[in-house]
């Protein structure tokens, strides 16, 4: 099947490469001409385990193209997926912009029978608003009875459930696809490309457009209330003296709650919870709901983000000035450079103005920090270096390569052995027995 994806950042260019790998010819449109140029050239521009592998293949196989002409992308393709951004507008609504304009496009363009599917997160309504747009636009060159020959188009909902840091894997093999549609034309060519990824059985869950955009909303809603909720059982686990990894333990062996997602920290960040969580408050209040639990979770959530600060101000008695904190980990999360609404950025930012020094490092993240922060804090080139003359050191994204440092080299660089860490790494007992200060998160502080 011949297949166009408008948007090739983290979701695009995932979606894009995984269905060239199951045979289809892919086109992927993007208006960041040098991505697309880097793209062309055959690198890939996001850092996200195993594409590599698969993008290279399906470049070399003729099977992965990559173009800023829409118009080029849209004509020979059955089916087009919208991976665009909807990110928060200012009153946290989604801002349906890059949709709406791309829809406005399109119906300039298509005049042959086309399956529009929208894998963006966006608010109950939008395959309608999409129809709507696109319809609106060809009856501006022509009469939209160009639908003579039945419809032109369908608008189909297909949220995605990837996790970057797993992109591939969670695309290759999903828990579930879901798929929102009342055609059944458009129904039968989706399901069709689905096909070679739910060979295992998982389902392909048909249901109506707008439950489909409802359920990626609630999807990440729920997971980030998973998140919240723990947290404050972290907290409390400190003014308790109760340790939150026995608590998490304790409870997430039962099956009705699960053990994923029951791990306390330092908040929720990246592109999407943020912005969903937001998005579907804003949803609720637009149409006369009070969603209390989500306000809840957005609160917790942005006080947890710095949370581990006042404890580092309590460690120095209120003097950071001068001082220097390592910080181990910038990305929002591991195996990804993605730092969008990232915890250690909003951690950086405070530290800054009460005076302190940074010196960081992050496997993958350090190019798109300091495009944002440039010189204000330092770049080391690996993690030890980070802790050269450093007063504490500071864990904000739980990358593999952190969790079993050499405690010999660490003891010997830092100038004090001191660790805040908003990850909650290493066991208590052997940070007594190294004899460090050892502040985490819903645990005995050690000193
Ligand atoms: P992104 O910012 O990484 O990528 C979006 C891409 O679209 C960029 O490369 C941008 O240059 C391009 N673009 C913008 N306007 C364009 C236009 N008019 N024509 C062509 N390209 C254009 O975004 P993302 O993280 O891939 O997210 C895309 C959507 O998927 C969002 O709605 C997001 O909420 C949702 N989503 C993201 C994830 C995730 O983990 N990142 C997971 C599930 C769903």
């Amino acid at each position: 099947m011949n297949i166009a994806v408008i948007g090739t950042g983290y979701v695009g260019l995932v979606t894009g490469t995984c269905l060239a790998e199951t045979g289809n010819n892919v086109i992927c449109v993007d208006i960041d001409i040098e991505k697309v140029v880097k793209m062309k050239a055959g690198v890939v521009p996001i850092y996200e385990p195993h594409l590599d592998i698969l993008f290279q293949r399906n470049i070399k196989q003729g099977r992965l193209k990559f173009t800023t002409h829409l118009e080029e992308a849209v004509e020979n393709s059955k089916i087009i997926f919208l991976a665009l951004p909807t990110p928060p507008g200012e009153d946290g609504s989604a801002d349906l912009s890059y949709i709406l304009g791309v829809a406005e496009q399109l119906g300039k363009i298509i005049s042959e029978y086309k399956v529009i599917v929208d894998k963006s997160t966006v608010p109950v309504g939008t395959a309608e608003l999409v129809s709507k747009t696109i319809l609106q636009s060809m009856s501006k060159i022509s009469s939209p009875s160009g639908k003579s020959g039945g419809v032109l188009f369908d608008v189909v909902s297909n949220p995605e459930f990837l996790r970057e840091g797993f992109a591939v894997d969670d695309f290759m093999k999903p828990d579930r696809v879901v798929i929102g549609t009342s055609s059944e034309k458009a129904k039968k060519l989706i399901t069709d490309l689905y096909k070679p990824f739910v060979r295992q059985g998982n389902p392909i869950l048909f249901m109506d457009e707008r439950s489909a955009e409802l359920t990626k909303y609630a999807a990440n809603s729920f997971l980030a209330t998973k998140i919240s909720f723990m947290n404050e059982i972290a907290n409390l686990c400190e003014l308790l003296g109760a340790n939150v990894d026995a608590v998490r333990m304790g409870i997430g062996s039962d099956d009705r709650i699960g053990k994923r997602f029951l791990f306390p920290g330092i908040g929720y960040g990246g592109s999407c919870f943020p912005k969903d969580v937001q998005a579907l408050a804003k949803s609720a209040s637009d149409n006369n709901y009070d969603f209390k639990i989500l306000k809840s979770v957005m609160e917790v959530n942005e006080t947890q983000k710095t949370s581990i600060v006042p404890k580092i101000k309590t460690y120095f008695k209120n003097d950071l000035k001068g001082k220097k904190i390592a910080i181990w980990g910038l990305a929002f999360k591991p195996d990804t450079d993605d730092i969008r609404e990232a915890p250690a950025l909003y951690i950086i930012e405070e530290l800054l103005k009460l005076g302190a020094t940074i010196s960081a490092y992050d496997p993958e993240a350090m190019a798109n920090v300091r495009k944002l922060l440039g010189d204000k804090i330092e770049f080391a080139t690996d993690q030890y270096e980070a802790l050269k003359n450093a007063d504490a050191l500071l864990i904000a994204t739980e990358w593999a390569v952190f969790r079993t440092p050499d405690f010999t080299r660490v003891s010997a660089l830092l100038k004090n052995k001191t660790i805040f860490d908003g990850r909650n790494l290493y066991d208590l007992s052997e940070m007594k027995e190294l004899g460090y200060y050892y502040c985490s998160v819903g645990r005995e502080l050690v000193k």
